[in-house]
């Protein structure tokens, strides 16, 4: 079940202003103040303040649109596609974007988290230009009719310093608390992460433009340069704290029980795992759900049982990119019998095959039949 429904179309009626390319070649020349300092002096002296203030920017940088830990309880569960052609390259040069994705998705673990109130908060300091704060919330599932022409659903756009502008998309209905013309201070609250405009998960759709131009924040480059250009991790990222800013190709973000075969929709509804399954249930299920399945990689997950031996196992292999993926082992109750007591251990493993080398990850989680 992939969620390549984001938010291709980001409307918010904005025109582009004309690209104004100070930085040469790789467009990410704000990390070379002083080779920046130089071209400027031959543009003339009013790009000269400007690029004072791009060095301010690259030396404090931008902040996380969400009040997250990322990989902890917030995701980028989509990045910026930088291949104008109909391939996709994210931040990476890898998969996990689709066709025209002009933005980063920072998502949050399912709809439960989403529901409790995820802040939206301005990466830097501005004034807020547009808004729109009264498209319905859908559920997981919307048709392409419903978002038309609103696919950003409720966004804002905050024009900062030096051409610099963020957008946010798929807020919640009415969360959104300034009005157009509000100077807003860094990391100040928007409005709350909600199900409006072209999503299919609870997330907030960052797209960041220097002068009209789209550029991928996780690594600094300017995207749409050519086909093949602009992705690749050699740029640096454009957030504040770059030690939480990681690209991943795959990630095991939960794993939980269940009694019963889960669907996907309950899932992103709520991941939480019961700390209890009942003696009689009908089934014992252990799941485990990724963002950015890669193919090639490979998911091993393994139930024990109160003795400590496998209680049934499976090594999935991963044969196709998908932006979300989730995977399940079990058995079924066999009639007038019931599970034996104890504590069930899960464990799911991830390992997968990149250009960077094989990483692993791991999620354990245990529950009770009394
Ligand atoms: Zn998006």
């Amino acid at each position: 079940m992939a969620i390549a429904t984001g938010c291709m179309f980001l409307s918010l009626g904005l025109k582009s202003l004309a690209a104004i390319k100070l930085f040469l070649k790789t467009g990410w020349g704000l990390y070379r103040p002083l080779r920046l300092f130089v071209i400027s002096v031959s543009l003339g002296a009013a790009p000269l303040a400007s690029n004072a203030e791009e060095r301010t920017f690259s030396a404090t940088g931008f902040d996380l649109p969400l009040k997250c830990a990322l990989g902890q309880n917030c995701w980028v569960m989509n990045y910026v596609d930088h291949d104008s052609s109909a391939v996709v390259a994210d931040s990476a040069c890898g998969p996990r974007s689709y066709d025209g994705h002009k933005g980063t998705d920072f998502a949050v673990r399912d709809l439960t988290a989403m529901r409790r109130g995820v802040d939206v908060r301005a990466i830097a300091a501005g004034t807020v230009r547009r808004l729109r704060n009264n498209a319905n919330d859908h559920g997981l599932a919307f048709s392409a009719d419903q978002v038309q022409g609103k696919e950003c659903g409720n966004g804002i756009v905050i024009r900062h310093a030096d051409g610099w502008e963020s957008q946010y998309c798929h807020l919640g209905r009415g969360s959104i608390r300034v009005n157009r013309g509000d100077q807003i201070a860094r990391g100040e609250t928007i409005g709350q992460i909600g199900m409006s405009g072209r999503t299919a998960f609870p997330h907030v759709h960052l797209s960041l433009r220097k002068d009209g131009q789209l550029v991928d924040p996780i690594n600094g480059q300017t995207v749409g340069q050519a086909v093949g250009k602009g992705c690749g991790l050699d740029g640096k990222t454009l957030f504040k704290d770059t030690s939480k800013i990681r690209y991943h190709r795959s990630r095991l973000y939960a794993a939980g029980f269940a009694p019963s075969v889960p669907t996907g929709s309950a899932i992103k509804t709520d991941a939480a795992s019961p700390p209890v399954i009942a003696r009689d249930a009908p089934a014992v299920v252990f799941w485990a759900a990724i963002f950015g399945a890669a193919k090639g990689s490979r998911l091993q997950l393994t139930i024990f049982a109160p003795d400590g031996k496998p209680f049934t196992t499976r090594e999935i292999a991963i044969t196709r990119n998908q932006a979300w993926r989730m995977v399940y082992i079990g058995r079924k109750r066999k009639a007038g019998r019931q599970w034996p007591s104890g504590r069930y251990r899960g464990v799911a493993k991830l390992q997968s095959a990149s250009a960077t080398g094989k990483t692993s990850q791991t999620q354990q989680i245990s529950v009770d039949i009394p």
